[in-house]
């Protein structure tokens, strides 16, 4: 079937008014639910045959948290989609004013590459449950998830709800030319320039999940054991091919030595090690010849060994690098960690600041005028004190960047809200005609107007 063939049969589906009733998207977000329970091992195969994710990254990382939307949107539907009144202004008496929210239409999710379900789906379940249809575009590169998921969806779902499109650059840039009522993007910061663009050409709304150098600031405060352990979670899970991954740390001159030896300790005791049969690989040879480039061009303080046949990558740790070297220009995206150490807090504020907006921000200290400076004088998408990443894991934390790293947020409400019109209504009666407002005017007529809008 043509791209436009499937783009027409969800405006028919769409436009027969089913996706709209509770019940309906209730049924189909726990149709969603029974489709990755009674398919969790073939999904976590298909991951692990395409780059090697274990299981328990593929259930913590991946699974969990599109339960966890659906969960929250099955419980929270009634009210997220029910009408909010507002306040109603003296002028416009008798009457009442109220919010409706109504789904947008025919929407295009497209997927990345380093969380393939996840990145997918849990967009796809905020599309459904704002009662909308979904095309999805997950990303070509992990082909044998990308199948998989084209195949359940395909069993549990009506293709004019719900339909996935596969494919790379050709298939996207041709979905792109079509008018949807909304894009969702999960991507580079340079695809999503061109997604941006296409859909202006359309006037379609967009969400923009982009990425971007996510620091690590650790103060002279921390506790050092902890915070190593947390950094080496943080940045060595799915091999550092995390959008929020902390990209480089800035440790305080104090603690560096301390802090880079516990790093060795903490990375020796993990399943992080390219013998193992669980070490995620870098996705492809473009990307590994990439980062080993980086690696070669620095000081390697651990780690540094690499499998090109495997194209598995040693946790590594890269010191006496410079704010101005090349691995501190784009996004690492790998197992890859430059350890940058600081003297002064503000000089990393300042540092920070001269870059584009980043996804991440972590900070680890215990006292709270640096967390507070750190936290009001950077702009970041969203972040953690003392930890990595978790922030994503709660759905009642909107997720989304900032300027670079992003446009527009989702997970739990904030995705209804992503997918969703929020109609302004006015209700008037019959009954009072004030003729305040009416032709002939008068002077008398606008003082009262003043009086009435609080203008006076
Ligand atoms: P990518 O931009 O290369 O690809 C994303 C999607 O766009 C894929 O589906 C791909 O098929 C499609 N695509 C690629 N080139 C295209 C083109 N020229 N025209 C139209 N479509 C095109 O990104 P990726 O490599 O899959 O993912 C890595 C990037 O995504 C990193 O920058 C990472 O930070 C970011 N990311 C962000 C988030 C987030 O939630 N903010 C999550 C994961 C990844």
């Amino acid at each position: 079937m043509s791209v436009v063939d499937a783009i027409e049969r969800q405006r028919h589906f769409f436009e027969s008014g089913q996706t709209r009733s509770l019940e309906f998207r209730r049924e189909q977000l726990n149709k969603f639910k029974i489709m990755l329970k009674d398919n969790e091992k073939l999904l976590m195969e298909s991951i692990h045959s395409d780059f090697k994710k274990s299981s328990f990254e593929t259930y913590t990382t991946e699974l969990a948290l599109v339960y966890l939307e659906i969960d929250e949107a099955l419980k929270k539907l009634k009210k997220w989609t029910s009408r909010k009144k507002v306040r109603h202004n003296l002028v416009n008496l008798p009457g009442q004013s109220y919010i409706l929210p109504e789904p947008l239409g025919i929407c295009l999710v497209i997927g990345a590459w380093n969380y393939p379900i996840q990145l997918s789906l849990a967009p796809a379940v905020a599309v459904l449950a704002a009662g909308n249809t979904v095309i999805l575009k997950p990303s070509e590169l992990p082909s044998n998830t990308s199948h998989t998921l084209a195949q359940l969806i395909k069993t549990y779902f009506a293709p004019g709800l719900f339909s996935v499109i596969e494919g790379g650059v050709p298939e996207t840039t041709e979905l792109l030319q079509q008018k949807f009522d909304k894009i969702f993007f999960t991507g580079s910061v340079a695809v999503g320039r061109i997604v941006y663009e296409a859909a202006a050409r359309q006037l379609t709304p967009v969400t923009l999940e982009l990425g971007g150098k996510s620091p690590a600031i650790i103060a002279p405060d921390a506790d050092i054991k902890i915070t190593a352990k947390r950094i080496t979670w943080g940045k060595f899970l799915n091999a550092g091919q995390t959008c929020i991954a902390p990209d480089y740390v800035l440790v305080h001159k104090s603690l560096a030595d301390v802090f880079t030896r516990a790093m060795v300790d903490e990375i020796k005791k993990s399943d992080y090690h390219i013998d193992n049969d669980n070490y995620v690989q870098i996705i492809n040879e473009q990307h590994f010849d990439r980062l080993v480039s980086l690696i070669n061009a620095h000081n390697v303080y651990h780690g540094g060994a690499y499998n090109k046949t495997d194209r598995t990558i040693e946790p590594t740790l890269l010191t006496k690098v410079h704010l101005d070297d090349e691995i501190m220009e784009d996004e690492i995206f790998g197992p890859l960690l430059p350890i940058i150490v600081y003297e002064d807090i503000d000089e990393i504020l300042e540092y920070v600041n001269s870059k584009p907006k980043p996804l991440a921000c972590y900070i680890f200290t215990r006292d709270a005028k640096i967390k507070d400076k750190v936290i009001q004088n950077i702009s970041f998408g969203g972040g953690v004190v003392n930890d990595t990443l978790l922030h994503i894991s709660n759905t009642h934390l909107p997720f989304g960047g900032v300027g670079d790293s992003g446009i527009g947020k989702y997970h739990g409400y904030e995705g209804f809200r992503t997918f969703s019109h929020f109609k302004s209504i006015m209700e008037k009666r019959f009954f009072y005609e004030p003729d305040l407002r009416f032709s002939p005017y008068s002077s008398g007529k606008l003082n009262w107007i003043k009086r009435l809008l609080g203008l006076s």
